[in-house]
């Protein structure tokens, strides 16, 4: 049977709208006991990135958390909503900000549901993941449709990164640096937390070079729902303007047998795919690296590089950055920051972590001289 994906629009975060564009998206899919077992425990996990509000289009919108809770509540389930935030290493003293700047510690007082931290995890073959998992019958999942500098694509697949404990995401990165190890470890975890659901924020989603500060807000106005996470995000990949394999995640998802990445193969319900995709879809700079002609793709592996650089008139000096490098190839020196490029891997999470934009992508002099 082929997967189902529903794609309702949604024109604004106006409550009433969500609520409403929620509801006909768990309809269009026969109806959230169709995921869910009325009076189960489910832990439902949102994309809060970094402690940001709603209007910077970084993290999963509150309203879209507030609809999901409240159909949960209606068929009698114990709801709790966290997330394991950023990618640096003290993320449990963190947090706190960053559900309060993102509006979910409203949400959790207005709803009556609890917001935990995931501050224990249990190991899982290669990395540890949070308790809440064992402790609760299902996981929804709820992304923030974004660019990635690294896997091009943030949605289904990606959210679940925020499930990986602690300082161990940045042993991930290190580990698995390359590209391919890192969207192969992504798809290890979608495999093992499979979320029973996942409702996708695509109203206000982001363009360019995304995942954090640096992206540019696009409106998209729509919430998409299903289980396959492969063929949630082969729909998003289609709507940013490229093939669903491009994305790693995706095409690895679907070799595995976990997902359907091929668009013709997935029962698209509610909106047709051609009306939400309004062209000229920004991706990040880091992905131009597609465009390079075939013959120069080994001599590219070697000499086509992007580095993250600071923009010293945004940096605030935070150190942010410093914390979030996996590899320490980020320091604070007397005259801001400095990058260390011998150590850098190209993991881009202090761009993501970058409360102020400061961080952009430098291109080596050959990407320059082709043009990328
Ligand atoms: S400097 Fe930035 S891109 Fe380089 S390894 Fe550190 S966090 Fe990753
Ligand atoms: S570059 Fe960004 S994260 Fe780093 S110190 Fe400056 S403002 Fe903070």
């Amino acid at each position: 049977m082929k997967p189902q994906v529903s794609i309702v629009k949604c024109p604004s975060y106006d409550r009433q709208e969500v609520m409403a564009a929620a509801r006909a998206a768990m309809d269009l899919l026969g109806g959230i006991t169709v995921f869910i077992k009325p009076g189960s425990s489910v832990l439902v996990k949102p994309n809060l990135l970094i402690a940001k509000e709603p209007q910077y289009c970084i993290t999963t919108h509150p309203e879209v958390v507030r609809a999901v809770v409240r159909m949960l509540k209606e068929i009698n389930c114990r709801v709790y909503i966290g997330d394991g935030p950023t990618v640096f290493g003290s993320q449990a003293k963190g947090v706190e900000e960053v559900y309060a700047k993102t509006g979910m510690l409203e949400v959790c007082q207005q709803e009556e549901v609890e917001l935990v931290k995931f501050d224990k995890a249990r190991w899982r073959g290669k990395f540890p993941l949070t308790t809440w998992l064992d402790k609760c019958d299902y996981l929804v999942s709820l992304p923030k449709f974004k660019t990635h500098q690294m896997t091009t694509l943030s949605a289904g697949i990606k959210n679940l990164f925020g499930l990986v404990s602690d300082i161990y995401k940045k042993e991930l990165h290190i580990r698995h640096f390359h590209i391919s190890e890192f969207a192969s470890i992504l798809v290890d975890i979608y495999q093992e937390a499979h979320p029973a659901l996942t409702i996708v924020d695509g109203v206000m989603a982001m363009e360019g070079d995304g995942p954090g500060s640096t992206g540019k807000p696009r409106r998209n106005d729509f919430l998409l729902a299903g289980s396959d996470c492969v063929a949630i995000d082969a729909i998003l990949a289609s709507v940013m303007g490229i093939a669903p394999q491009e994305v790693l995640t995706t095409k690895e998802g679907a070799i595995r047998g976990l997902g359907v990445a091929d668009i013709g193969a997935i029962s698209i319900l509610g909106e047709r795919l051609s009306d939400i995709i309004t062209g000229d879809f920004k991706l990040p700079t880091t992905s131009v690296a597609r465009k390079i002609p075939k013959p120069l793709v080994r001599l590219a592996k070697r000499m086509i590089k992007f580095y993250p650089c600071v923009e010293d008139d945004k940096c605030i000096r935070c150190a942010t950055c410093v914390k979030a490098c996996p590899n320490q190839a980020v320091q604070m020196r007397n005259k801001g920051i400095v990058f260390n490029y011998a150590r850098c891997i190209r993991c881009f999470c202090c761009q993501e972590a970058c409360p102020a934009s400061a961080i952009r992508v430098k291109k080596s002099l050959l990407a320059k001289i082709l043009g990328l």
